[in-house]
C-alpha cells in the first residue's frame, strides 16, 4: 500500500524510475535473500528496504526517509555483511547504538562502538583493525562511530584513511542525517564536520537515513554532505490510524489537569467498565485499575511531567514520570514497568522516545504545543506503531506560546522561531484538515480523500466555523502597542489594555497569535539573569494594516461545537454573548489564505 517515490535526483543513467530499485536481478540479491532469511530471520523485505538495499550495494549515494520503527537499520546490516570490508555507522546516541549492538551480537555479527565510554583496551583493538594490523584475523562489519569522536579526535580520520587506502571502507552511514541541517529540528554542529567525507573518500558511497526531513532540509543535507546526486527514497508522512486533534487548554493550570484526566477516562476507557461502576456506587472503585489502554503525555517541563503524573495517579490511572532529573536507575525502573505493561500511561519531557518504542501505544497527548511541526510529528507518531487506530491530542493555549518562544529564539539553529510559528499555525487552524498540513508541511502532494475523517476538522461540519476579517482589531492592537511603546507591553499586559468588545477573549487571543505569526507584530525578548521576558512591538508587516485590502482572516469556532470540556462551557457563555459585528464568511471548502507559515511570501 505505500509507494516508493523516486525524486528527480537520481542520475539517469542507473535506470528509469522505481522499477529499476525493485529489481532482484542484481548479483547480489540471492545472496542478499539468503542471508536476510538465515541470519536476521526476516521473511520479507517491508516497503523501500529492498529498493535501499540495492541502491546502496550499486555504490550509489542514497537518502532514505522512513518513520521510525519502519526498519532503515537492516538496509544498512545487510549490505555490510554481505560486502567485503568494514561499514562505518555515524549515530548521535549511545542508547541506540546500544540497543543496535546487542541486536546484531545476538545474530552473531561483529558489530563494535567507539565512543567517550569505550574501554581503553577495545579502543586500541579496535584502532589496530582499522590500521590494518589485525585486519587478516579480524571479522569486524560495523562500527559505530559518534559525531563528537569523528569532529573532536584527528587520529580517527587517519585511521579512516588507512581504512580507505586499503580498500576495506565499504560504505557510510549516517543515522538521524537531519542533524546534518541546521533547518532540521535536531540540529547538532559535530554533524557538519561529515561534509569532508565525501572528499576525502570519494569511493565510498553514503547512505542517509531519517524518520523526518523537510525536502528543504534534504537539500541542505545533499549540499552539506556532497551528494547532489543521491536517490532519494520517501515514505509517505500521512499516518492513516492516527486521530489528531487539538483542545483548547485552559488557562488555570488545575482545570487543565482535570481536562486532561476526563480526556482519558473518558475517550480512552469506555470499555472498562469504571462508567458502569460510577452509576451504581456514585464514585469510582479504588482498588480497580481503570485504565488499560497505553499512553504517552508530554509535557514542557520536569515540574508539568510530576503535577500531570501526581494527577493522573490521583484518579487511579497507573502513571510513571519520565525526564532529564530523574536518576539512571529511576529511568531504567519505568521504562521497564512500561514495557512491561505495569504502568500504563507514561508522563514524560521529550527525552522519553527515541528508540523505546512500543507498538500499542493508544494516545499520545501533548500538554503542551511542541517546539515545532517536525517534533510534534514524530513525538505524536509514537501513538499506533501497530496501525491500529490512535489518537494524537494537542492542548493548546496562548500563554505557552509565551514560555516556548524564548527557548525558541535561543536555539542555536536560528530557525527556532519560524519553526515554532508553524506550529502555532497548526494549532490557529479551524477549517483545513490537519492532515493536509502536516504533509504540506512535508512538502508532500495532498490528496483530499487521504483523511477519512480522521482529524477533528474533518470530522466536524463546515458550518460552526466562520472565517472573519478582524484587520479592524489589527489596527487597534498595534495602534496601542504604538502608544505605549514607553512602557512595553508582554501579550498578557497587552490583552489587559486593550477594550475590543468585538471578539471573545479567547479569539482575541488567537488574533495575536496570527498577527505574530503573519509577521504584523513581533516579540521582543529582554534576557536577565533570572528570566527571559517576551514583549510585542509592531511587526516588520504592521505598516500593511493600515491598508484597506489588508485581510487579515481569522477561524472562528462557534463554541458550542468546541470539544466539551471544563472549561469551554465558560467559553460558550461568552460566545452566546458574542455578536459578530464585522463581515463573517462561511467556510466553503479550500481557504488559501489560511497557510502554514512556511508558505507565507517573504517580506520585503
Ligand atoms: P528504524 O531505524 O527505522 O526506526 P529499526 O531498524 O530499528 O527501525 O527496526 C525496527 C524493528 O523492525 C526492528 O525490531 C527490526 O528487527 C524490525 N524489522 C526491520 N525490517 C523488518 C522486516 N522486513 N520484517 C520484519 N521486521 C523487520
Ligand atoms: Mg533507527
Ligand atoms: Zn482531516
Amino acid at each position: 500500500q505505500l509507494k516508493v517515490t523516486i525524486e528527480q535526483y537520481q542520475p539517469r543513467t542507473t535506470g528509469d524510475g522505481n522499477e529499476h530499485w525493485q529489481r532482484t536481478d542484481f548479483p547480489w540479491n540471492s545472496k542478499i535473500d539468503e542471508m536476510r532469511t538465515e541470519i536476521f530471520k526476516i521473511d520479507s523485505f517491508r516497503p523501500w528496504q529492498l529498493e535501499t538495499v540495492n541502491v546502496t550495494l550499486a555504490g550509489h549515494d542514497c537518502i532514505l526517509i522512513m518513520p521510525t520503527g519502519g526498519g532503515k537499520s537492516l538496509c544498512y546490516q545487510l549490505p555490510a555483511v554481505i560486502s567485503d570490508g568494514i561499514t562505518i555507522v555515524v549515530s548521535p546516541l549511545l542508547s541506540l547504538v546500544e540497543d543496535q549492538m546487542y541486536a546484531l551480537r545476538k545474530l552473531n555479527i561483529d558489530a563494535r562502538s567507539l565512543n567517550t565510554s569505550t574501554p581503553r583496551n577495545e579502543q586500541t583493538e579496535i584502532l589496530q583493525i582499522l590500521d590494518g594490523r589485525n585486519s587478516s584475523v579480524s571479522t569486524l562489519k560495523i562500527l559505530y562511530l559518534t559525531p563528537e569522536k569523528i569532529s573532536k579526535n584527528k587520529s580517527i580520520m587517519a585511521k579512516l584513511q588507512k581504512l580507505y587506502e586499503t580498500n576495506r571502507f565499504s560504505r557510510l552511514i549516517i543515522d538521524e542525517v537531519h542533524c546534518v541541517s541546521q533547518f532540521g529540528h535536531d540540529f547538532r554542529p559535530d554533524y557538519k564536520y561529515l561534509s569532508i567525507f565525501k572528499r576525502q573518500f570519494p569511493k565510498v558511497s553514503i547512505l542517509g537515513l531519517t524518520a523526518t526531513a523537510t525536502l528543504k532540509v534534504i537539500d541542505d543535507i545533499r549540499n552539506i554532505l556532497k551528494i547532489p546526486r543521491c536517490v532519494l527514497f520517501r515514505a509517505p508522512f500521512n499516518r492513516k490510524n492516527l486521530f489528531y486533534e487539538v483542545y483548547h487548554k485552559s488557562s488555570v493550570g488545575k482545570n487543565t489537569l482535570k481536562d486532561l484526566v476526563n480526556c482519558i477516562q473518558n475517550q480512552f476507557d469506555k470499555q472498562s467498565g469504571i462508567n458502569l461502576k460510577q452509576r451504581y456506587f456514585n464514585k469510582p472503585i479504588l482498588f480497580y485499575s481503570i485504565l488499560k489502554t497505553k499512553g504517552i503525555v508530554y509535557c514542557l517541563s520536569q515540574k508539568d511531567v510530576e503535577d500531570v503524573c501526581f494527577e493522573l495517579q490521583q484518579n487511579n490511572i497507573k502513571a510513571g514520570c519520565y525526564h532529564a532529573g530523574l536518576s539512571a536507575t529511576a529511568r531504567t525502573q519505568i521504562h521497564e514497568k512500561w514495557l512491561q505493561s505495569k504502568v500504563h500511561v507514561i508522563c514524560a519531557t521529550i527525552a522519553f522516545g527515541m528508540g523505546i518504542d512500543k507498538p500499542d501505544v493508544r494516545f499520545v497527548i501533548h500538554h503542551s504545543i511542541s517546539k515545532s511541526i517536525e517534533n510534534f510529528y514524530q513525538e505524536s507518531g509514537r501513538a499506533g506503531r501497530d496501525d491500529q487506530q490512535s489518537h494524537c491530542i494537542l492542548f493548546f493555549r496562548f500563554t505557552d506560546v509565551f514560555r516556548l518562544a524564548p527557548m525558541a529564539f535561543a536555539d542555536k539553529s536560528g530557525n527556532g522561531l519560524q519553526n515554532l510559528y508553524s506550529m502555532i499555525s497548526y494549532c490557529l487552524n479551524e477549517s483545513q484538515c490537519r492532515r493536509k498540513l502536516i504533509s504540506k508541511y512535508f512538502d508532500e502532494v495532498w490528496q483530499s480523500n487521504d483523511c477519512n475523517q480522521m482529524c477533528d476538522i474533518c470530522k466536524r461540519s463546515s458550518t460552526s466555523i466562520t472565517q472573519r476579517n478582524c484587520r479592524e482589531e489589527a489596527l487597534i492592537i498595534i495602534d496601542c502597542l504604538n502608544e505605549n511603546k514607553k512602557e512595553r507591553l508582554t501579550a498578557i499586559k497587552l490583552i489587559e489594555k486593550l477594550s475590543i468588545k468585538t471578539m471573545a477573549k479567547l479569539d482575541l487571543q488567537r488574533l495575536i497569535l496570527q498577527l505574530i505569526v503573519e509577521q504584523y507584530l513581533k516579540e521582543d525578548f529582554h534576557f536577565t539573569s533570572y528570566a527571559t521576558t517576551c514583549y510585542l512591538k509592531p511587526g516588520p508587516r504592521a505598516e500593511y494594516v493600515k491598508n484597506e485590502k489588508c485581510q487579515i482572516l481569522l477561524d472562528i469556532v462557534e463554541n458550542a461545537k468546541r470539544p466539551t470540556l471544563t472549561t469551554n462551557r465558560k467559553g460558550a457563555k461568552q460566545a452566546a454573548n458574542k455578536k459578530l459585528s464585522t463581515t463573517t464568511t462561511t467556510v466553503t471548502e479550500d481557504r488559501p489564505k489560511l497557510q502554514m507559515v512556511t508558505n507565507t511570501e517573504p517580506v520585503a
